[in-house]
């Protein structure tokens, strides 16, 4: 391997000023090597090559990603050997990072969507010794999307479990009094000290705190249309003509009560991309590890 192999370091930025997938992918095997190599840490923590730390301070995982995202590799670091490699790819460390032991369990993309979607604003902001309340918020939101289901829990995040429930609600249109119910016994069969969600209004919650909106839309009850751009001032279905709201002795017209709404997740379109692209991969790996051919299913 040679300088050439590691020119994602300094590949950084796409045309639209978006961390590039490339960077992301290296910064993956970077953070592996460098958590793979005990005697070159403290602890848990990291020797952060960002212009920034340039070496010399010891950083969380996390917070050593987010500033290589944000800052960039110091200039030249080909080399890795403040993280105890020897020669450029020296290691017993494989590269392919579909096999490495970080991979096997634990999905990454919840934090990747965070460290996009927050990524926006951080990028080209300057930086304060101590954290402003913006990136307090930020650290915040990746902590959140680590933050396992319960105590040694490798396969699942709170994040990740509170997006999936979301998606099987709005797929199979459950109720939010079942919806809460299947939380509320997914919590019962966890370990005491979880941190599943356990109501639809928690997990509403924990998405919104991620800077993640949630749009309520009114709907028709039958499922013809929804009041929305053109539609949005309508008292009745345009199809069916079925009432918008419920009847009510107030009158006045903010306290009316729609008989459906829906939530509505508007993701940026660069954050559809990347779960889009974390979605394929994983639906590819799927074939690629041969699970079987289950008829019906691509
Ligand atoms: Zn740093
Ligand atoms: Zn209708």
């Amino acid at each position: 391997m040679s300088n050439t192999a590691r020119s994602w370091m300094y590949d950084r930025l796409d045309a639209d000023e978006y961390i590039s997938p490339i960077f992301t992918n290296g910064l993956k095997t970077f953070i592996e090597f460098a958590c793979s190599n005990q005697s070159f840490m403290d602890g848990d923590k990291i020797k952060c090559p960002c212009k920034k730390c340039l070496n010399r301070a010891f950083q969380e995982v996390e917070v050593a990603k987010f500033h290589l995202s944000k800052f960039g590799f110091i200039p030249n670091y080909y080399l890795w050997n403040k993280h105890g490699e020897t020669s450029i790819g020296s290691t017993s460390f494989g590269m392919d990072d579909t096999h490495s032991p970080f991979n096997e369990h634990h999905d990454p993309s919840y934090s990747e969507m965070v460290m996009d979607v927050a990524g926006y604003d951080f990028i080209g902001r300057t930086f304060d010794e101590d954290p402003n309340p913006e990136d307090k918020k930020f650290f915040d939101m990746l902590e959140a999307a680590d933050r396992e289901l319960w105590s040694g829990c490798k396969k699942a995040t709170q994040l990740s479990v509170a997006a999936r429930l979301l998606n099987i609600k709005s797929e199979y249109r459950i109720h939010e009094q079942c919806f809460n119910a299947i939380c509320q016994s997914m919590k019962d069969g966890l370990p005491e000290d979880n941190n599943m969600v356990d109501s639809l209004y928690e997990t509403k919650k924990l998405i919104q705190a991620l800077g993640l909106p949630v749009e309520h839309i009114d709907c028709c009850r039958s499922g013809c249309m929804l009041y929305w751009r053109d539609n949005k001032d309508l008292d009745q279905c345009k199809f069916c003509e079925a009432q918008r709201y419920k009847s009510s002795t107030n009158s006045s017209k903010c306290s009316r009560v729609a008989y459906t709404r829906m939530h509505y997740l508007p993701l940026t379109p660069r954050l559809k991309r990347l779960y889009a692209s974390q979605a394929i991969v994983a639906s590819m790996r799927w074939h690629a590890e041969d699970h079987g051919h289950d008829v019906g299913v691509m």
